[in-house]
Formats: structure tokens, sequence, C-alpha cells
């Protein structure tokens, strides 16, 4: 398993690199684009070229491209979902330049309208932002359920597969902490081990695609997505300890996406934390 967090990418890709090794990550996550605005970002030649070229010798083996939060491709405002599009496109297309594991998103929300055709209407939006960009895999995150939001479940995310086409390139991104908010009760070995099972099922092990590890300030069940440090939230030690360990988890890069000891992100103590965790 490669482990790592969320770092910024500013002053270029290489940049967010160097950051993940000065906290001793092997897996990265970046927003290719200010989350605050709709303006894509295509990194210039130079930029790439740095990039690989710090990347080649680094400790980081794993880069992931999360969307910004502001997409919504189930929307039923056609100007919302040409802006998704052309959001979600560009993040893939630097996903290919950067040779990213994938783009992860969170598929949408229906706000308050009937599921099923946001659904659709999502599925849309994801078919022809993969029919633009070449080969980066785009991963479904599972949502903590809050609201309209799409893919709370295993099947809702199988559904939003279904409905873009079933390219290969699809797959889904886990949280831990969106799981739990979601109701699916992953704070022990064997409790997460029926949830694999079920993910099994109603996916098929070959979606899977990357992790998300945060603690959850909120118990089971909540629908609440706010993240807590490892160990420090409703998961605990335990839950931490119980995900990375996951037999079926260990092909996959971990990102954590914590507030940090003085809220301004995963710290180097984290992730080495998480690194014992993992080796038991
Ligand atoms: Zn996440
Ligand atoms: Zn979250």
């Amino acid at each position: 398993m490669l482990i790592g967090c969320h770092v910024s990418p500013a002053g270029g890709p290489h940049k967010a690199i160097e950051r993940g090794e000065e906290r001793g990550c092997t897996a990265i996550q970046i927003f290719n684009q200010s989350p605050r605005g709709w303006k894509p970002n295509m990194y210039t030649e130079e930029q790439l070229g740095r990039y690989h070229e710090v990347k080649a010798s680094s400790s980081v083996e794993a880069v992931l491209i999360h969307a910004i939060y502001l997409l919504n491709p189930a929307s039923e405002d056609a100007d919302i979902r040409e802006k998704s599009l052309a959001s979600l496109s560009t993040s893939l297309r630097v996903g290919d330049a950067l040779g990213a594991q994938g783009v992860v998103l969170h598929p949408g929300s229906a706000k308050t309208g009937p599921v099923p055709p946001a659904i659709k209407q999502a599925g849309e939006v994801i078919a022809e932002a993969l029919a633009l960009s070449e080969s980066c895999p785009l991963h479904l995150e599972i949502t903590a359920g809050a609201g309209g939001t799409l893919g709370r479940t295993f099947a809702e995310l199988a559904e939003l597969i279904d409905a873009a086409g079933g390219s290969p390139r699809l797959g889904v991104c886990l949280d831990s902490c969106h799981l739990l908010a979601s109701g699916y009760d992953v704070r022990t070995p064997e409790s997460l081990s029926a949830v694999l099972d079920e993910l099994e099922k109603e996916l098929g092990l070959d979606r899977l695609g990357s992790l998300h590890l945060n603690d959850s300030q909120f118990p089971l069940g909540s629908n609440k997505d706010r993240h807590a440090n490892l160990g420090e939230g409703e998961l605990g030690e335990t839950g931490c300890a119980a995900f990375l360990r996951e037999p079926r988890f260990q092909a996959l890069p971990c990102v954590l996406e914590t507030p940090g000891p003085d809220g301004k992100g995963t710290s180097a103590d984290e992730i080495a934390y998480a690194q014992r965790l993992h080796a038991g």
C-alpha cells in the first residue's frame, strides 16, 4: 500500500511531489485547479517536464487528482453541467499528462429532486468527460450521504458506473470517514471485511481504485462529512489500523485528508503514524 496525503501544487506540480516527499509520502493527492473557482487548469509543457524529472527520483510513486467540490455532473442546470464537464475533462487530461493513478470525483447531488434522473444525468457527463480524455482512470468517491448526494452506497456507485457506460476506466474511491457516515461499519477488521464482501458483490473488486483514510468526528450513520485526525475520531486507532491492513486494499494508494495538528493539513508525524499502523 502506498500511503500519503493531500498536498498543495502551488508553484507547479513538481512542488506537490516535493511536499509529499517532505512528509514521507509514497502517494499524494492534489487539486489541479483552484477549488474556489470554475477555471480549468492544464499545466504547461515546462511544468510537466519539471514534474516528471522530480518525480523520477522521488519516494512519491502514486499521484491522485481530486476534482474540485463545485462540480455537479447531476445538476438540472445546463450551465453547471457544462462547467462540470469542462473542469472534469481537464482534470482527466491533466491526469493523463501526469501519469496519475486516477481522478477522484464526488459524483454529484440530486439536491431535493428524484435520484434516478440525477444518476442518468451524471452518467452522461461522466461518459463525455471520459471521451474527451485518453486513459486516466476516474474514481467515483463514496459520499457521506448528506442531502441528495449521489454515491452513498455501493449499489448507487454501481448504478452510476452503469449510467456512465461501464468503462473499465471507472472505479471507486473508498473514504473511511464517508463509509462510516453512510452507515458502513468499518470500525473493526471483521466489520470492514464484511463491508468489502458486500462491495465485492455489488461492484466487483476490480473497481477498487483508491482510498482516503480519515477518522470521523461523527458516528456511524451520521451522514456528516467531518474528518478527524487518525485515532482521534469514531474509527479510533483500531478502525484506522484495520483500514490500513485490509488485505484487499494492499495494491491501492491511500491518502489522508485530515485537519492535521494545527488545522493546516496532514503532518509528517501523522504519515509516520499511518505507516506504523500499517506495519502493525
Ligand atoms: Zn475523501
Ligand atoms: Zn470528506
